[in-house]
Parts: C-alpha cells; sequence; structure tokens
C-alpha cells in the first residue's frame, strides 16, 4: 500500500488548532460499522449496516490517516464497529505502522471486542501496536452472551490470553450498566487487576436508537464509585492523558482503574481528539451532530491540498463540548449516529 507522495504530505503540515485552542493530536478511526456481537447498549438486533460501496478502501482510509498524522496526530485508535471483522485489516495496520517507524506517529492502537484476537494479537504487535484496549463488561458466561445477544465469553477471554502472551498492554474498558454488571465490579476489578490489566468504568451515552430505553440502562459512576471506596483506598493518579478518563491506583490490589464520565462530568476542556468514519465522514465532537464529508475532497484529487483545506474547515469549527441527557423526558438518543458508526 503506498502512501501520499512527501511533498503533498509538506503541503498538510500545520498543527490543529480549533477556535478554543486546544490541539487535536489523537485520531480515532471508525474502519467498519459492522461487528460480530449486538451489545444491547450499542446497537439494535436488527442494525441496519451501511452499504459496503460507501466504505472507504482499505488504502483511501490509510491516505486519510496519513494526511491526519502529517497535520500533527500523535495517537491513532483504530475502533468500529469491530475493526478486526473488517477484511484484510491487518494489511492497513501494517501500512500504518510504518509512520511509528518514522517517529511521525506516537502509538497505534486499537479498541477491540476481542473476538478476534487469539488470531491477530501477535501479527499486531509484529506491528508495532504495543497496548489495546478489550470491552469486556462481565466474566459471567451466560450475562455476556445476554449483553452481546450471543457472544462467547472463552472466545474473548481466549482472545485477552493471547494478546497478552504477545507481548500487548490490554486496558478492559467496561460498561457500567444498571442491574446488569453494577454488583460485578470489584469482582472485574479484582481479575483485571490480578492479571496486570487496567479496568475502566465508562457510562453509557444517549447514541443511537436500540430499541430500549436508556434510562434503564444508565448507572451513574459516581454512585460506583462510592460504593467502591467503602471496601477499597483510591489514590487520585495525575492526569497524563488529555483524555476524558480520570484514573485511581487501588492501594488492595496496586492496579490502576479509569472513570469516563461523559454523563455526570464533562470533560470537553482538555478535548485533543477528532474521529473519522469508515466512509470518510470527519466528527469532530463525539456528543454533537457536526460532521465534515473528507470522502469527496479525498476522491477529488489525488494530491492532499482540497483535504487539508477541507480538515482545516471541519478543526476550526470544533464545537466547544457536548450536554448529553438521560432523563424520563428525555428518554430519546442526545445523538442519533450509534457508537458502532462512529467508534468508541
Ligand atoms: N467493537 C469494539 C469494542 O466493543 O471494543 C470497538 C467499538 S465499541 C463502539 C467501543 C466502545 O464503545 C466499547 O467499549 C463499548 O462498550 C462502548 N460503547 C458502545 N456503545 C456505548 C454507549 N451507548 N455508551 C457508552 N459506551 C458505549
Ligand atoms: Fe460491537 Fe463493540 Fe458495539 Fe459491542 S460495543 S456491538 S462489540 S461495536
Amino acid at each position: 500500500m503506498t502512501g501520499p507522495t512527501s511533498t503533498s504530505l509538506a503541503s498538510l503540515a500545520r498543527p490543529m488548532t480549533d477556535p478554543f485552542g486546544r490541539i487535536i493530536s489523537y485520531l480515532r478511526v471508525s474502519v467498519t460499522d459492522r461487528c460480530d456481537l449486538r451489545c444491547l447498549y450499542c446497537m439494535s438486533e436488527d442494525m441496519t449496516f451501511l452499504p459496503k460501496a460507501d466504505l472507504l478502501t482499505l488504502e483511501e482510509l490509510d491516505r486519510l490517516c496519513s494526511a491526519f498524522i502529517a497535520k500533527g496526530v500523535k495517537k491513532l485508535r483504530l475502533t468500529g464497529g469491530e475493526p478486526l471483522v473488517r477484511r484484510n485489516l491487518m494489511s492497513l495496520v501494517r501500512s500504518l505502522s510504518r509512520h511509528l517507524d518514522t517517529g511521525a506517529l506516537r502509538e497505534l492502537t486499537m479498541t477491540t471486542n476481542g473476538t478476534q484476537l487469539a488470531r491477530y494479537a501477535k501479527e499486531l504487535h509484529g506491528c508495532g501496536m504495543r497496548r489495546i484496549n478489550v470491552s469486556l463488561d462481565t466474566l459471567d458466561p451466560e450475562k455476556f452472551r445476554a449483553i452481546t445477544r450471543w457472544g462467547d465469553l472463552d472466545k474473548v477471554l481466549a482472545g485477552i490470553e493471547a494478546a497478552r502472551a504477545a507481548g500487548l498492554a490490554v486496558k478492559i474498558n467496561t460498561v457500567a450498566l444498571k442491574h446488569f454488571n453494577e454488583d460485578e465490579i470489584p469482582q472485574l476489578m479484582q481479575w483485571a487487576h490480578g492479571n496486570g490489566m487496567a479496568l475502566t468504568l465508562i457510562e453509557v451515552m444517549p447514541m443511537g436508537e436500540i430499541g430500549e430505553g436508556r434510562i434503564d440502562q444508565y448507572v451513574p459512576l459516581s454512585l460506583l464509585r462510592a460504593r467502591l471506596a467503602q471496601r477499597y483506598t483510591m489514590t487520585d493518579l495525575a492526569d497524563d492523558t488529555g483524555g476524558p478518563a480520570r484514573y485511581v491506583r487501588v492501594s488492595e490490589t496496586g492496579g490502576k482503574l479509569g472513570f469516563i464520565t461523559p454523563m455526570t462530568h464533562n470533560f470537553c476542556e482538555s478535548c485533543n481528539r477528532v474521529r473519522i468514519t469508515c466512509t470518510g465522514t470527519l466528527h469532530t465532537c463525539l456528543g454533537q451532530e457536526d460532521a465534515s464529508d473528507l470522502r469527496k475532497p479525498l476522491r477529488a484529487s489525488a494530491a492532499d491540498d482540497l483535504l487539508g483545506a477541507a480538515i482545516d474547515r471541519a478543526i476550526g469549527s470544533k464545537p466547544k463540548g457536548h450536554d448529553f441527557i438521560i432523563d424520563r423526558r428525555h428518554n430519546r438518543p442526545s445523538v442519533s449516529r450509534h457508537m458502532s458508526v462512529t467508534g468508541g
């Protein structure tokens, strides 16, 4: 796979700063909206997926990512849908790894549900990936099947094992769900920390129609944190990510526990990230409907000038922040996109 020429990349080279002075250095790329699972809070059972013809090719995704890297992106996360179900994804990962070799990119990483990790973990590590996030909401096989609609927990656990054996640091992401896993958090934490993995808890966000009300799923992390504090000693850690997670060290386990609280705490002031979808739409805020089409300028010219200008325009109108609402009066998604389209 070949990227753009160095001349066209040079024409892009201006750091991306938004109207609020935030420097954009983190890109999340949803490489597919498809998935081999159907988590209840993420997708409806009968999701309509994008026609394959609408997707950017892997070569186009590479060109788009490379343009962002030339404009100062240092960290790139592949996500989805489930990134590892995109056919031939490893050719994109391999190709993007050239930016790690040159030092232009500091980190290439991925968020995955883990079902395909046993197959791909070694190759991911071989391409310079060093850390991944694996989403896992329960350690109970029946509950896992229920929340994912048909998933096999053993497959995911084997995937996590394979990743760790391959030398990838694994962080577990768990969406906190009322009446589902809220009582299982201590067990999940003990398991993750006992295996040398950090655990991050996420508040469920109102994204996309999923066929049932969010009010039944939402539990504020402040409540879970207060419950954990009765059993564990938690010390705040300095924020070193610029991201939405706030971390504590848990004395009893020695492990790291993170909280992502889009609902109870707005984390927008330090936001350094933007997202692109598998159709080349740029979303500069997870919680707003703003969208810029990058596919058109990408396809309009082999040089990257039009693309660079379109990126600059979009960054120049990045919203200040989001305002998710879940309550009985607003029992509908604040944002119509599913998380699987935007990329979590
Ligand atoms: N399929 C991969 C996975 O599950 O890790 C990557 C994509 S998934 C959309 C990324 C993350 O978003 C997962 O950790 C998932 O639990 C989370 N997620 C999905 N829908 C969500 C929602 N409505 N609110 C909060 N987190 C959500
Ligand atoms: Fe698939 Fe990830 Fe959404 Fe679950 S959270 S349905 S694994 S995209």
